[in-house]
């Protein structure tokens, strides 16, 4: 691992190009706006605003792609291409290691161990499904036969958040792609220089220009012209409820293209007094919701503790967090960098002076500079929250922990699933019957027993609720970008 000294090196000789992506070129566009870093508080790079112009230039060369290139190569082709592409990140892995660290805050010893090799071995797994996946035929009556197949959509829309800027990016483009559409991607205004780069490597890779077009912006401008676009079929979405909510509106305002929406999440983490190592289950907690700065959608933001063990435990996910290391993220030893903007940053603060409801605070709470940068938020924990607070209701974001405390198993289930989320729950007990009682009644897309935030790229990830549906991950992505298409054949 590269020092502190070497990474800094490192980043001063990167060059950030935040032109736009279309139809295998770099598109300069009228207006620009500043991708400020939360980490040198610094602006790295002027980042093309896509208006309707370049969202159409970009929808048309994609649905070119599709119908003259990608979708027509064989499977042998694009499994090939998608696999020079996975090779390629990691060929390329300090680069966007650093593009997102220095996008978005995140700890460089997390951004190259999960998010870049995660993403490589994500796409990797797609690449693979090309050839394995297949229709079938159903049984008809004599003289017939009707072939079933998968066939791709057509154009993807794919509209992704800023906490995982390259992984949340290749969630959707791994399964979109495989199943042989093409796609416009419009990464977060917060975090667009690895999707951009993303793109210049899918063409070194071998992809048919226009199969991979970025376009940046805004959301209310250039993400909401790819939501009302009459061109696109499917949209795919990672963000807030409140947005994925927009995405159905202008999809029945335009073309009743697909939506698939990944949404907010405000996940319980129920610990029981018979759990076995109330030690270990500290630890988990603790990082369950400090890690990646606690802007995980499937954050454990809510730990609710048997009252006998409540103060107890509080103290262990207390001292767990004293152990995190807040810095700058480019030192290899930081476990908390900076929170993605300066925006971010005052919503959080605002939650812990506001929202707390009077709530006892056990740990942390402050807003702090470091190296210029004012986006820093202590690891911070409440005890006794109170289920109405607005820390225990709505989805923060970052390093802000509810503890909530519960005297009966009925309960704790009736106080997680009192939520307008759905997305994950963890479950702490060491009584077998009481996990599989808890685990079925408990409303969530993934429930980790005694673990937290449980996740694979071959099991499906989502949410019920309003935290979304269609699931990420899994060859049930899949199911997103494709449809189901008979031809019956009468050969008698
Ligand atoms: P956001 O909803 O503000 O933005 C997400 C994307 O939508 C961005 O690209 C943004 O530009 C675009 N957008 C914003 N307003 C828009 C509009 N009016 N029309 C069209 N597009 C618009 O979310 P965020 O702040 O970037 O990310 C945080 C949210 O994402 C949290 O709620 C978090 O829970 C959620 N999230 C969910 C998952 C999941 O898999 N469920 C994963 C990561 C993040």
């Amino acid at each position: 691992m590269k020092t502190r000294d070497e990474w800094e090196k490192a980043s001063s000789s990167l060059s950030f190009d935040g032109r736009a992506v279309i139809g295998g070129k770099r598109v300069a566009t009228e207006k620009t706006s500043e991708d400020i870093s939360p980490v040198t508080a610094k602006s790295l790079a002027d980042v093309s605003e896509c208006g309707q112009r370049e969202v159409d230039q970009a929808v048309a060369s994609s649905r070119a792609a599709f119908e003259n290139g990608w979708s027509r190569m064989s499977p042998g082709a694009r499994k090939a291409a998608l696999q020079n592409l996975s090779g390629l990140i990691l060929a390329n892995a300090d680069e966007l290691a650093l593009l997102d660290v220095l996008d978005m805050g995140k700890p460089i010893s997390d951004a190259t161990t999960i998010d870049i090799p995660g993403s490589a071995a994500i796409l990797n797994f797609y690449a693979e499904a090309i050839d394995k996946v297949s229709g079938e035929i159903p049984v008809t009556d004599p003289g017939n036969v009707a072939l079933v197949r998968r066939v791709p959509l057509g154009v993807v829309g794919a509209v992704v958040p800023w906490n995982y800027p390259l992984e949340m990016a290749i969630w959707k483009l791994g399964p979109a792609l495989a199943a042989g559409n093409a796609v416009v991607l419009k990464p977060a205004e917060q975090s667009p220089l690895s999707s951009l780069r993303l793109a210049e490597l899918a063409l070194e890779a071998g992809l048919p220009e226009g199969t991979l077009n970025v376009v940046t912006g805004q959301g209310e401008t250039t993400g909401a012209a790819i939501g009302l676009h009459p061109d696109i079929d499917v949209l795919t979405f990672t963000g807030s409820t409140q947005v994925g909510k927009y995405f159905m509106k202008y999809s029945g305002e335009s073309n009743m293209k697909q939506v698939w929406l990944e949404c907010g999440g405000k996940s319980p983490n129920l610990v029981f007094a018979d759990t076995a190592n109330l030690e270990e289950a500290a630890e988990f907690a603790a990082r369950a919701i400090f890690f990646n700065q606690g802007e995980v959608c499937s954050a454990n933001s809510r730990l609710l503790v048997e009252r006998s063990i409540a103060e107890q435990f509080t103290e262990l996910v207390v001292a767990q967090a004293k152990l995190v290391k807040l810095g700058n993220p480019l030192d290899p030893a930081t476990t908390m960098g900076p929170l993605v903007d300066r925006t971010q940053t005052g919503r959080v603060a605002d939650f812990i002076t506001n929202g707390s409801g009077g709530a006892q605070l056990a740990h942390g709470g402050n807003r702090l500079t470091i190296d210029g940068s004012d986006c820093y938020v202590e690891p911070t924990i409440f005890a006794n929250v109170s289920t109405s607070s607005s820390i225990a209701t709505d989805e923060i974001f970052g390093p802000v922990l509810s503890v909530i405390p519960f005297e009966t198993e009925a309960e704790a289930i009736s106080i997680a699933n009192n939520s307008i989320y759905g997305l994950a729950a963890s479950v702490w007990t060491s009584n077998l019957s009481r996990a599989h009682r808890v685990s079925d009644a408990l409303h969530a897309g993934t429930v980790s027993v005694n673990t937290v935030d449980a996740l694979g790229m071959n099991i499906p990830f989502g949410g019920f609720k309003q935290s979304g549906f269609g699931r990420d991950l899994s060859l049930h992505a899949l199911d997103k970008f494709t449809g189901l298409k008979t031809t019956w054949i009468r050969y008698e």
